[in-house]
């Protein structure tokens, strides 16, 4: 049986219209005799409309019930793309995660799958049938439905595609593949041909929201290839794969950016051992991502200042945790709003030097001013105002030569 993964995107069955591109789209590769398995998420901006309702109804709405209403979204896109194939004589179904069942463990509204049982799957593909699977979702060990973080349909057709054993996994989306930046913000754009799992995980991790970062996880641990590609224009997309298949001799393979991030600086805080522990501590119990963070040397050896970024989101809660916090002494805290973090990614950093010398010339010849940096293997973070993000974006996509 050559079987093949087709996940499909909001934008991809936003309208009904585009079901029946996506139905099309699926019935060619029963044409090309393929057993097809479809994961779909739910229709755009129906999962946000979900969450507003959630909101409206209670300031401290259930998780386990929040997991339920928003799954609800994939249920709806299934069913309709499962009835436009029968409408058109193919024999299909709809899946909800918890009928198959697929297995979660974790915490509501960011579980992760485990498992996957293949039966029933096997069996409607031997028949000839398309299964339609809700995305996003699956059910935990107290039989609860679980959903598994913002955009993890991507994740959902991944471990379809490993635990069934798929040819392909192809996840199509409104774009034509991963782009050295994206495309929606930076006309000169390029698609990439091939990205390694590591600088695509960096991307997404970063802001490059064509793919979950989990997902990308879950690809590299089984060594599962995945084309990303346009459900409405028919070219070639984009194979994220492992390092060694890839002929790519750019230093730098994409540029991400965020939005909606806001830095946190604690001044004067006594520094003693364990004074950043007694800090993040009570932020991580109460899920507040804390993302880049610098101590500064202190002076005098008694005072020291420290920054951490967060999402925006989160800012309220974290200056009432802060402020709270009986463990830790400071002479001041301030906030700031509307921060945004660039990032260059590319492998070919580590053998190339100079490439944060070039990237912070760069941005000292636009006037754009750092406030904090972070690094890795791969890849080299900066936190700019964020007014000068379209401007960092164009500058850095020219410098690395990105643009040709
Ligand atoms: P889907 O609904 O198919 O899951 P998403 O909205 O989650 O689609 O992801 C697709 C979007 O990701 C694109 O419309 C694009 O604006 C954005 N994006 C961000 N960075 C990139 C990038 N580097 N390459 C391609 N798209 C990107
Ligand atoms: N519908 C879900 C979301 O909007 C899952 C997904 O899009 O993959 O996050
Ligand atoms: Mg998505």
């Amino acid at each position: 049986m050559k079987i093949v993964v087709l996940k499909f995107g909001g934008t991809s069955v936003g309208t009904i219209s585009k079901i029946k591109i996506v139905a099309d789209i699926i019935a060619g590769y029963k044409r090309k005799k393929f057993s097809v398995i479809v994961v779909s998420s739910a229709m755009s901006g129906v999962t946000n409309e979900l969450i507003k309702k959630s909101e409206a109804i209670s300031g401290n709405f259930s998780d386990a019930e929040y997991d339920v209403l928003v799954s609800s979204g994939e249920q709806i896109a299934c069913s309709l793309i499962a009835g436009r194939l029968i409408h058109l004589g193919y024999n299909a179904r709809s899946w909800l995660a918890w009928q198959i069942p697929i297995l979660t463990q974790g915490i509501h509204k960011n579980s992760r799958i485990y498992d996957i049982n293949k039966k029933k799957i096997f069996n409607y593909l031997k028949k000839g049938g398309v299964p339609i699977i809700t995305g996003f979702q699956g059910i935990n060990e107290n039989e609860r439905v679980s959903t598994i973080g913002r955009g993890g349909s991507d994740a959902s057709a991944i471990l379809l595609a490993k635990f069934l054993k798929a040819q392909r996994c192809i996840i199509y989306t409104d774009v034509e593949g991963v782009y050295t930046t994206d495309p929606n913000k930076l006309s000169r754009a390029r698609k990439i041909k091939e990205i390694s799992y590591e600088e695509m995980l960096e991307m997404a991790s970063l802001g490059a929201k064509v793919m979950q970062p989990v997902s990308i996880q879950d690809a590299r641990l089984n060594r599962i290839n995945i084309e990303v590609k346009s459900s409405f224009i028919k070219k070639p997309g984009t194979l994220i794969t492992k390092r060694k298949n890839i002929i790519n001799n750019k230093i730098i393979t994409g540029i991400s950016s965020t939005q909606n991030d806001s830095k946190v600086s604690l001044i004067g805080v006594k520094d003693k051992p364990g004074v950043a522990a007694s800090i993040f501590k009570p932020l991580s119990k109460n899920s507040i991502n804390v993302d880049m963070v610098v101590q500064n040397i202190s002076a005098n050896g008694k005072e020291t200042d420290l920054t951490f970024t967060i999402k925006t989101e989160d800012l309220n809660k974290t200056k009432k945790i802060v402020k709270a916090n009986k463990d830790i002494k400071f002479r001041k805290l301030l906030l700031k709003k509307n921060v945004s973090k660039i990032s260059i990614i590319g492998v070919g950093m580590i053998t190339t030097p100079g490439v944060t010398f070039r990237m912070f010339q760069t941005l000292a010849k636009n006037k754009i001013n750092i406030q904090v940096i972070s690094t890795s293997e791969i890849k080299i973070s900066v936190l700019i105002d964020k007014k000068n993000t379209k401007k960092a974006l164009i500058a850095l996509h020219r410098e690395f030569k990105l643009d040709d």
